[in-house]
């Protein structure tokens, strides 16, 4: 499969992002605890916070994303940045625990050059990988299980989050 079609979903969230008229990135960092669950955050800092990804490649695909609107990494400031690498390390170890993921894909996709999908919002993808999973992406890929499953994965992962500082949604 090449690279470009695996990355294909992102196209998705693009035009799903468009459509609802502001960046989904910033009205999920504006978002009360009270909604977490309903949007996928499982942990809200002072400068980022953690989500599941709505379209994911594998199962518990996570976004870790600043909260202020910058496009570029070169952009953030030392605290931003420390935030973020911070996220990344702590749920990629969650997920670890969680889901017994055994390795990941991590990084950052920056300009829609580079194919970001919501190239206006910097976001870091955490994909969960495990030895023989070549066909991770297209199982998930029926919109018709997907608000269950993100939902199952959303309850699964929350008391794992629940020792880092900041905010979490009511308990699920
Ligand atoms: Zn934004």
């Amino acid at each position: 499969m090449a690279i470009s079609q695996i990355w294909a979903p992102w196209r998705m969230e693009y035009i799903l992002g468009q459509k609802h008229g502001g960046c989904v990135f910033c009205d999920m960092a504006k978002a009360p605890p009270g909604e977490f669950r309903e949007r996928l955050v499982l942990i809200a800092q002072p400068h980022a916070y953690v989500c599941l990804n709505r379209y994911p490649f594998a199962a518990s695909h996570l976004l870790v994303i600043p909260r202020r609107h910058v496009a570029d990494i070169a952009s953030l400031t030392d605290d931003e940045l420390s935030e973020v690498a911070h996220l990344v390390r702590d749920s990629s170890a969650r997920l670890r625990q969680a889901i017994s993921a055994e390795g990941f894909n991590i990084g950052f996709n920056i300009g829609a050059a580079a194919g970001a999908g919501i190239a206006e919002h910097l976001h870091s993808h955490i994909v969960p990988r495990w030895v023989g999973d070549t066909n991770f992406m297209p199982t998930l890929a029926d919109t018709r299980v997907m608000p269950e499953y993100l939902d199952d994965s959303w309850k699964r992962l929350y008391p794992y989050f629940s020792d880092l500082p900041g905010e979490q949604g009511p308990q699920p």
